[in-house]
């Protein structure tokens, strides 16, 4: 099974250690950089990255693939992003030069942490993981979510959603060598858990 992480700008390598990490330890996936169609058809699920959304958002555009996550994702197709890639997910950012993917029914903003927590570690505790050690970079904040699984809060905010088959992350497990959330990944790829989209959660506004 590939998985495909787009591969423009960011953590891409990062992102394709993890999953070449967890091949080599018997996991039945490979990796693959995708930055065209036809690399995106060839992929079971997707990635995209943590790095500078105005700038991944800016490529994908151009290189003609944002209808194309769009429409794979909403026919099924997996996706996982991380940082600047729930940016990318999300149905609203407070910036105009990203426009949201509307994957995931949140409501966000770039940046959102002051000067002091710009970027930093913390140990967080998330749904069907655990305890674990969460890497901020100039995060952005989830303002609400409007729909999906709220699993994992850092300083009373939601800092991770799952929806179906679509998750997004404000911190970056591709930056540690801490695998379990790419695992995670891999199992929800292979239909495990989560709500199934169209059931309806309450709502939360931050
Ligand atoms: N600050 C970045 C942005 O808004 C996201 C942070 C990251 O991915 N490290 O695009």
């Amino acid at each position: 099974m590939k998985i495909g992480v787009i591969g423009f700008q960011g953590d891409v390598e990062e992102h394709i250690n993890i999953l070449k990490i967890l091949s080599e330890n018997g996991r039945n996936i490979e990796p693959l950089r995708v930055r065209n169609k036809d690399q995106l058809r060839e992929v079971s699920a997707i990635i995209i990255p943590g790095g500078e959304s105005t700038t991944i958002y800016k490529l994908i555009k151009e290189y003609g693939i944002y209808e194309d996550i769009v429409d794979s994702v909403k026919h099924g197709k997996p996706l996982m992003g991380t940082c600047a890639g729930i940016i990318l997910a999300s149905s609203k950012t407070n910036d105009t030069r990203v426009e949201g993917m509307g994957l995931l029914d949140i409501e966000i903003e770039r940046n959102a942490y002051g000067r002091q927590g710009e970027s930093f570690i913390d140990n967080v505790d998330i749904k069907d993981i655990g305890n674990y050690m969460a890497v901020f970079i100039r995060a952005p904040v989830i303002k609400s979510v409007n729909h999906g699984e709220i699993m994992a809060y850092q300083a009373g905010k939601p800092i991770m959603v799952r929806d179906g088959n679509v998750i997004g992350l404000t911190f970056h497990p591709e930056l540690t060598d801490d695998t379990r959330v790419h695992e995670y990944f891999i199992r929800m790829i292979g239909g495990e858990g989560g709500t199934s989209s169209g059931t309806s959660e309450e709502k939360v506004t931050v």
